[in-house]
């Protein structure tokens, strides 16, 4: 009997261990994505957006544009 709790507080020990892996590699992905970092291969939109008042993320399609194809 006392084996039996030992396998059960395993099991519960281990579900824990899991659930906060999953946890935390959820947060990283959000961190990610929420990164102020762009990088685009030919330059960064300068239009500002409108729903955030800041810079617009895009990148551009053609070199020598200075927007995206949202901002023409
Ligand atoms: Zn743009």
């Amino acid at each position: 009997m006392k084996n039996l709790r030992k396998f059960y507080l395993v099991i519960f020990l281990a579900a824990i261990a899991v659930g906060s892996f999953s946890f935390s590699s959820d947060f990283k992905v959000n961190s990610t994505t929420d990164s102020e970092v762009v990088a685009c291969k030919i330059g960064q939109c300068s239009a500002i957006a409108k729903s955030t008042g800041q810079q617009c993320k895009n990148c551009v399609s053609k070199a020598g544009d200075s927007n995206c194809s949202q901002h023409k």
